[in-house]
């Protein structure tokens, strides 16, 4: 299996994937937690040179997997506001979801090949970075700094609970759940 990695973005949308969405990312988690499949498959993006692939990560999307929480409308990091604020149901779902990708799409080591869009851009070191995910409205006290590092250990969490067969990825009707 190739060795994959994960971008964790906000949409900058409403709590709903848009067709643009649908298109960008291969996973969209909407206002409620509930998963949906998006355009293109994980795999196609492991040869980016068909043009055919998730374009969810400017200059970082070969072998990349994009995943997505549906919110975050013309929020700004001054102001901190937005009609659609990440909500926690919506968060676990998508820190589940990474988790469940880790493990079967071949991403051996969550520290190192999961991040968000706002780490990558910085890694980059370009100086006008996307800013998902350096917010979350449920939990201001976490730092933008710090939210990479609280990502990714709840990954490792669910990591364990998904190895230990106590989360399962299912799918109802047309879109996917995590229970
Ligand atoms: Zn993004």
């Amino acid at each position: 299996m190739l060795n994959r990695k994960l971008c964790g973005h906000w949409t900058a949308g409403t709590y709903n994937p848009c067709a643009d969405d649908i298109s960008a990312y291969h996973y969209l988690v909407d206002g409620t937690g509930r998963i949906f499949k998006g355009k293109y498959k994980i795999e196609d993006n492991d040869n980016c040179y068909d043009g055919k692939y998730a374009m969810h990560c400017g200059g970082g999307n070969t072998g990349c997997i994009g995943i997505a929480m549906c919110s975050m409308a013309e929020f700004d990091l001054k102001n901190k506001k937005t009609k659609y604020p990440i909500t926690p149901k919506q968060y676990e779902s998508f820190c589940a979801l990474a988790a469940y990708l880790s493990i079967n799409y071949g991403i051996p080591n969550i520290n190192t090949r999961i991040f968000t869009h706002a780490e990558f851009d910085k890694r980059k070191a370009k100086p006008e970075g996307k800013i998902d995910i350096l917010y979350l409205p449920f939990a201001p006290q976490i730092s933008a700094t710090k939210i990479g590092n609280e990502f990714r250990k709840k990954v490792g969490w669910y990591r364990d609970q998904f190895k230990k067969g106590k989360k399962k990825f299912v799918k109802k009707g047309s879109h996917y759940e995590i229970i």
